[in-house]
């Protein structure tokens, strides 16, 4: 590339910075500005806490930046003096700081091509072929290509919240924001939900306010397993399951009886693939009914942290609720909530000092109250996935507008964009996502430079982009295919062995997993 193109990531968290990071080491590539509106960069909502309670819930071993590179986060540990730490949990305050430095890294052999611009994009719109961003202080940015690394958008308030709520100041919307010290020294703390971000907030609390007591909310009422002791190597990659939710639920149940970790990190390799070969009904059903035990059994805590945590709930300090909330209002200097419990049973009404939404990322695009997402939703330019988990992209990370159509040069990744890829919200996933994202960024550059005046780039991009969806779409078929295959299977054999009643209620299975499909 002779004359420099320009990409603006938004977003400098782990996905934003990895992705700019392989795009300063691909050599004379583009310039790059990385744009981040929170205090730093490289932190991103996981890496910003300091505390020490705050772990990593993934061993190091696990965690380089750089999948290539399996060892490099170790090593760099090495170097900061803390030698074998394989199976440890580090803080994420210590992987924060590794990031910062891959970054400090990546500019210094970048031949000065990164822009660091500490500001937030309000908008972005089109200009001629180019991009124009808008940041908050006034000033605009232009470039070539745009990818949106805008990690996950804060819980929205419970539906079954008094719209007042939002303004009182008992009511943390955005955990992440909320300073745990400032929670009241007397009264209860509510935490709606319990996965891993109940757990830092529960830690936090205690941390802050050691006597406080916690009541953690949620629908099921599961708490994240814990890890085991060592991590088990794992073994070959098998096949794939394949077939429906309920399928792919009866394999890794066979193969958890013995050990229920190996099982569900073994099937993380496929995730992608399940997840691409279920029909629109069958992601909705899993996320209905299997996701909450998915969750708990794939998200795991560290055993130091599942350790404080049950001596929190021995204590009478952390209580966990299953039951769904009716009402929640602001009330005399505190919080009213209302549930009914998980399997029936009087409604329960408490009075807290403070409730916390953990309740998990908003998924509604279209009113997140973000500037940004809430422009490009208007005029267009993003979509919502079908399970509307996020933004819709293709197998490229690139974004698909309201037409339908993949943007040759907007491109989002991440949590951000786990509608086609169901597991990117975690380092080990993330980090394949960047490479390939910052390959497809380079790619849809030098297309742009190389295919002569605009209307002949237009008809190439179409071409590719009519090429790359006929694949995705032959490879969501092909699974779908593979899926029919194996039920066939199922029923013959269960004719075979164990006669017609058998084989007609795995038809009957198999027709409720697919109605109202
Ligand atoms: C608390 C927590 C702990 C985690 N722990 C682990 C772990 O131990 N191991 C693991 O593998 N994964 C972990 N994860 C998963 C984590 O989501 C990913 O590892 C990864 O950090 C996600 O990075 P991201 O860059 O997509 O999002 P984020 O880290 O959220 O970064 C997005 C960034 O975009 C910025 N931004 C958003 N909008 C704009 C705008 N309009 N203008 C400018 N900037 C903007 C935000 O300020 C933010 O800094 C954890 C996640 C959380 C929330």
């Amino acid at each position: 590339m002779t004359d420099r193109s320009t990409v603006a990531v938004v977003g400098a968290g782990f996905s934003g910075v990895l992705t700019a990071v392989r795009l300063l080491l691909a050599p004379d590539g583009p310039r790059v500005v990385l744009i981040e509106r929170g205090p730093r960069f490289g932190r991103g909502a996981a890496y910003s806490s300091a505390s020490p309670h705050h772990l990593l819930n993934v061993r190091a071993i696990n965690m380089s930046a750089f999948a290539e590179q399996p060892s490099h986060f170790l090593d760099w540990l090495g170097r900061t003096g803390l030698a074998d730490q394989g199976q440890a949990f580090v803080t994420r305050d210590r992987y924060g700081q590794y990031l910062q430095s891959i970054l400090r890294r990546a500019a210094g052999s970048g031949q000065n091509r990164l822009v660091l611009e500490h500001d937030e994009v309000k908008r972005l719109a089109r200009e001629g072929e180019a991009w124009r961003l808008e940041l908050a202080v006034g000033k605009t940015v232009k470039a070539d290509a745009v990818v949106l690394a805008l990690g996950n958008l804060p819980p929205p308030l419970p539906d079954a919240a008094d719209p007042a709520l939002a303004r009182s100041r008992r009511y943390a919307a955005d955990p992440w924001a909320w300073d745990p010290a400032a929670a009241p020294a007397d009264g209860e703390v509510l935490i709606l939900g319990s996965g891993l971000t109940a757990i830092d907030i529960a830690l936090s609390v205690h941390a802050a306010r050691p006597l406080a007591r916690m009541v953690a909310l949620s629908r099921h009422g599961l708490l994240p397993r814990r890890h085991g002791e060592t991590i088990q190597p794992l073994a070959a990659e098998g096949p794939s399951p394949a077939g429906s939710p309920a399928d792919v639920l009866g394999e890794v149940r066979a193969a958890a009886r013995d050990d229920w970790r190996g099982a569900i990190d073994a099937l993380r390799p496929h995730v992608n693939t399940i997840w691409r070969g279920w029909r629109l009904a069958q992601r909705r059903s899993f996320l209905r009914h299997l996701r909450p035990w998915w969750d708990v059994h794939r998200h795991r805590m560290a055993p130091s942290v599942a350790d404080q945590i049950d001596d929190l709930q021995r204590r009478g300090l952390l209580e966990v609720a299953a039951g769904r909330v009716r009402r929640l209002t602001a009330d005399g200097g505190g919080v009213h909530a209302a549930w009914s419990p998980r399997g029936g049973g009087a409604l329960i009404e408490r009075d807290f000092a403070v409730a916390v939404n953990c309740t998990g990322p908003r998924a509604d695009l279209a009113a997140c109250g973000e500037p940004l997402i809430e422009t490009l939703m208007a005029d267009g330019l993003i979509r919502a996935d079908d399970c509307a988990l996020g933004l819709d992209v293709d197998s490229r990370s690139r974004a698909i507008g309201r037409d339908g159509e993949p943007s040759p040069t907007l491109f989002a990744i991440g949590p951000i964009a786990r509608g086609r890829l169901f597991e990117v919200t975690s380092v080990p996933d993330i980090r394949i996502q960047a490479a390939e994202c910052a390959a497809a960024v380079l790619e849809s550059l030098a297309s742009h430079s190389s295919s002569g005046p605009a209307g002949a780039r237009q008809e190439g991009d179409r071409t590719l982009g009519e090429l790359s969806t006929f694949l995705t779409q032959s490879i969501d078929e092909l699974n779908v295919e593979l899926a029919s295959l194996k039920f066939a299977r199922r029923v013959r054999n269960a004719w075979e062995l164990r006669g017609r009643r058998s084989a007609f209620a795995e038809i009957v299975l198999w027709l409720d997993a697919h109605r109202g499909k």
